[in-house]
């Protein structure tokens, strides 16, 4: 299957994104992947993004497109693939189809995670790291430390990254809202857009999401 998985921030894109790949045997290509895969290797795009990363300025369209042309042509995606914030806007969603287009393929399916703004702010906002060790995650509803502002792991202290502030989610959102909503409705006059509720456990998202993409292979 070619899938793609859209989502605003918060709805848990990433890690559905594995486990949907993991179930349906094909690649996860997520943008931050390709990043970081061309720059380590120093591939032409790579260094053309990294001047671009390294000005503080947007890399632009072609770089990204570049990117995930490249890595659909290697032989892991030639049964499909779970694409992860590509495209990102209208401009590249074109792109995609016409690449599809030329190679005889087509997207199956465009899923997405719908959340709703209130609580992907209360996610985020919420969210705790430790200082010792970012892979120890907190929340201060969800998932509390027995202690408040202390790591259970490690007995660091606990902060809220600046780019979890509640002002920080919301602009998040403005963006993902003009830039990558429209994308859903080009795939909707394409027929492809399959939308699942991301509430719940991680477990029954993806069970919830493995059941919408059968159904809309049918
Ligand atoms: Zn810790």
């Amino acid at each position: 299957m070619r899938i793609v998985l859209v989502g605003p921030p918060g709805a848990g894109k990433g890690t559905q994104a594995a486990y949907l790949a993991k179930n349906l045997s094909i690649p996860h290509i997520s943008t931050g992947d390709l990043f970081r895969a061309n720059i380590s290797q120093g591939t032409d795009l790579g260094k053309r993004a990294r001047s671009f990363m390294d000005a503080g300025q947007l890399v632009p369209d072609e770089v990204t497109i570049g990117m995930a042309k490249d890595r659909m042509a290697q032989p892991d995606a030639e049964k499909g693939f779970l694409l992860d914030g590509f495209p990102r806007n209208v401009g590249q969603a074109e792109a995609l189809d016409a690449m599809l287009r030329e190679e005889g393929l087509a997207l199956d399916a465009v899923l997405d995670l719908e959340v709703p703004e209130d609580e992907v702010v209360k996610r985020i906002a919420g969210r705790r790291i430790c200082r010792n060790d970012s892979a120890h995650v907190f929340h201060v509803t969800y998932n509390p430390p027995k202690s408040e502002g202390v790591c259970d792991e490690c007995g660091g202290e606990l902060y809220q990254r600046d780019d979890d502030s509640e002002e920080t989610v919301r602009t998040r959102l403005e963006v993902y809202h003009t830039q990558t909503e429209p994308i859903i409705d080009h795939y909707r006059a394409q027929g492809l857009v399959v939308t699942i509720s991301a509430l719940g456990k991680v477990t029954e998202v993806t069970a919830r999401a493995m059941d919408a993409l059968k159904k809309s292979e049918g």
